[in-house]
């Protein structure tokens, strides 16, 4: 028996519609490419994203096709891509930090038609479009006496949407249409893509509106730090309309002046990045001897969360650190970081370990850790195997079918991390599969090893890699950046870990490095590090 409930298509597009019926005035604020503050609303974005629809309808494109999007967070990108998605054609968000060879590659791979792009991009697109015959269109995010003198054709964003109308009609596919195309950064291989569906952004943005999850809500005003083109920007285009949060779009500017401005100018309570933007965000913080008058919660994801980022905002700011994990192939965010009944009535303290976890599962999901024959492991916080994970919102394919068949015999996805899952049901990832260092038959967390010595007052950024070694197969080495003015020395860093870690996980050697190479979404190039260091002799580190 079928039962007997309406049949309401999960169109992510509907969420704009829910905030501009329900949130309409809710302001949207950004930074433009000149550092002005530009201000729309919920409504505003709305009206102009249907002129966008028109005006792609205008060029030709319908379902299914492809609308490649390259630039930071502002209005436009916001507006060009409900107006892509309200009429079923698919938004292809690129990174503008990728490399020339693999922007074009994903171009053609994803075989898009028309490309946005922000003003600063006109030199990667100059690089860029004669490689990639099928774009028809080129549009710049800018007003037309704005736009630079070009060496293709492009128009501006303004002058293209101005003359269309603010009706049009969305939705009217099924909810299984894809919707968004994000490429993974492709660090074994070449970029892959993965397409969401309308259901599945839908689905992702109400799992993420658990309340063990962000806690968004109505009173919120969020700084979406972390970049569109990353994973839906952890979904909260499509979480803080649902909500009909505030949302503060900062543009290009990520420094930690820019970012501390923001938050207090348009009194942001909650923001997402990655580690190092947190980082450079708490530098200023104690050069400035500043304060945060209305942050209450930021997320961090992307890469394992260091300890002093969730001590230190929490000791010296009162702000709630909250550690998510998830990848592109998630939609993003599966997991978060809060505690639950038991750990709850812990002190401070004794909640940091589980805040260092990647955390518990957001419903909707399932997830697994198994051994190399696939079998599952115990939940003991000791067992450590891949991690696999199943749910509407997680890909069970790669665009193109690249990668082949990629779900396991009970539909999980393998996650290509490496991870445990304690009693309380905390998951936490000790390495990603490609950056496991692997020592006399055994398993060292590089992730731990590098938190720990991100813990030394002097070091910045830390890195381990495995280095080979004739008795253990591989050691590991620690690289570190060390904080600006600082220069500590391999004894004291040794000294520092020598009681924190195991004595067979204590580093070979350490080496010091200007800067740590980071890739495209902002975290530590580790593959670029095994191939420098790759003849690497142990006693040879400064
Ligand atoms: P890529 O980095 O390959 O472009 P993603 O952006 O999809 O791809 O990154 C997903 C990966 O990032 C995860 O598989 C995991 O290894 C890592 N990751 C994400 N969040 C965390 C976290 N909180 N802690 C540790 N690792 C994380």
């Amino acid at each position: 028996m079928r039962g007997l409930m309406q049949e309401w298509s999960l169109l992510a597009s509907k969420l704009l519609d829910h905030a501009n019926s329900w949130h309409g005035a809710r302001p949207i604020v950004a930074r433009d490419a000149e550092g002005g503050i530009v201000t729309s609303d919920y409504a505003g974005v709305h009206r102009r994203a249907k002129k966008v629809s028109n005006a792609l309808r205008r060029a030709g494109i319908g379902l299914g096709d492809r609308v490649a999007t390259l630039g930071w967070n502002s209005i436009g990108h916001l507006e060009a891509w409900y107006g892509t998605i309200g009429i079923g054609a698919v938004c292809h968000t690129l990174n503008p930090r990728l490399y020339t060879e693999h922007l074009i590659y994903i171009i053609n791979h994803a075989s898009d038609r028309i490309l946005l792009a922000d003003t600063f991009c006109v030199p990667i697109l100059a690089d860029i479009l004669p490689h990639c015959p099928g774009i028809e269109t080129v549009i710049l995010f800018s007003g037309s006496e704005d736009i630079p003198q070009l060496p293709f054709p492009a128009r501006a964003f303004e002058d293209w949407i101005r003359d269309e109308a603010e009706e049009c009609a969305w939705g009217g596919f099924d909810e299984n249409t894809a919707c968004g195309l994000c490429y993974t950064s492709g660090t074994t291989g070449n970029p892959k893509g993965v397409l969401y569906s309308h259901r599945s952004n839908y689905l992702h943005a109400l799992m993420t509106l658990q309340n063990d999850a962000l806690r968004l809500s109505a009173r919120d005003c969020v700084l979406m730090i972390v970049p569109m083109y990353h994973a839906n920007a952890w979904g909260l285009v499509y979480s803080a309309p649902a909500v009909g949060a505030k949302l503060v779009l900062p543009g290009q500017k990520l420094d930690g002046a820019s970012v501390y401005e923001l938050m207090e100018s348009e009194e942001v309570t909650f923001s997402s990045g990655v580690p190092t933007v947190w980082q450079m965000l708490l530098a200023h913080m104690k050069e400035t001897k500043s304060r945060f008058s209305t942050l209450k919660r930021v997320t961090v994801g992307g890469s394992a969360c260091p300890e002093y980022l969730i001590r230190t905002f929490h000791d010296e700011y009162g702000v709630e650190v909250i550690q998510g994990w998830g990848m592109t192939e998630t939609s993003p965010l599966a997991t978060v970081s809060v505690p639950n009944a038991r750990i709850a009535k812990l002190d401070f303290d004794a909640q940091v370990p589980f805040s260092l976890k990647q955390g518990r599962l957001l419903a909707g999901l399932e997830l697994k850790v198994v051994d190399d024959h696939g079998a599952r492991l115990p939940h003991d916080g000791r067992s450590v195997g891949l991690l696999k994970i199943k749910g509407a919102t997680i890909a069970k394919g790669y665009f193109g079918g690249e990668g082949g068949a990629v779900l396991d015999g009970e539909g999980f996805l393998d996650t290509g991390d490496i991870a445990t899952i304690d009693v309380d049901g905390y998951m936490q990832i000790t390495d990603r599969a490609k950056d496991v260092i692997k020592s006399g038959g055994e398993w060292i967390s590089s992730i731990e090893v590098e938190n720990i010595a991100m813990g030394h007052p002097k070091v910045a950024l830390a890195a381990v890699i495995g280095i080979a070694h004739p008795k253990w197969d591989e050691r590991p080495l620690l690289i570190i950046e060390a904080k600006k003015d600082k220069r500590p020395s391999k004894e004291e860093i040794l000294l520092f870990l020598k009681d924190r870690i195991a004595r067979w996980w204590m580093p070979d050697d350490v080496v010091f490095v200007d800067a740590l190479p980071l890739g495209s979404t902002g975290k530590i190039d580790k593959r670029g590090l095994r191939d420098r260091f790759k003849d690497f002799q142990v006693g040879s580190g400064a």
